[in-house]
């Protein structure tokens, strides 16, 4: 929830420092690795939203596939979902966190005036 909270305070600041009147949409992107769910996030959005600037603005939400870096061998996979992180190519188990931990709101629309 806390982190809803911090998305709507970025997208009201830069709503209000542009001059909006309202949003209209917010892109969001979302690594697999951060735990977050789209569905949980919007329901937070819908709640903590109303009355501020970005109340019914549409929440579009990217996904990032999370992806391994092998130490053993280099080689980058996407682990499936709940799997545990072994290298296709050397079955090392375990490895480097190269995407998939990203969230930020990638960018706002609004109405001025
Ligand atoms: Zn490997």
């Amino acid at each position: 929830m806390s982190i809803t909270q911090s998305i709507l305070e970025i997208v009201n600041r830069h709503a209000a420092d542009a001059g909006a009147s309202r949003v209209t949409q917010i892109r969001l992107v979302v690594g697999d690795f951060t735990g977050f769910v789209p569905d949980s996030i919007q329901f937070y959005f819908d709640l903590l939203s109303q009355g501020t600037l970005a109340e019914g603005a549409e929440l579009v939400i990217e996904r990032r596939p999370g992806q391994i870096r092998c130490q053993a061998c280099g080689a980058v996979y996407e682990p499936s979902d709940g799997q545990l992180w072994i290298c296709p190519v050397c079955h090392t188990l375990g490895g480097e966190v190269m995407a998939g931990k990203e969230l930020y709101v990638d960018s706002i629309e609004v109405v001025k005036g």
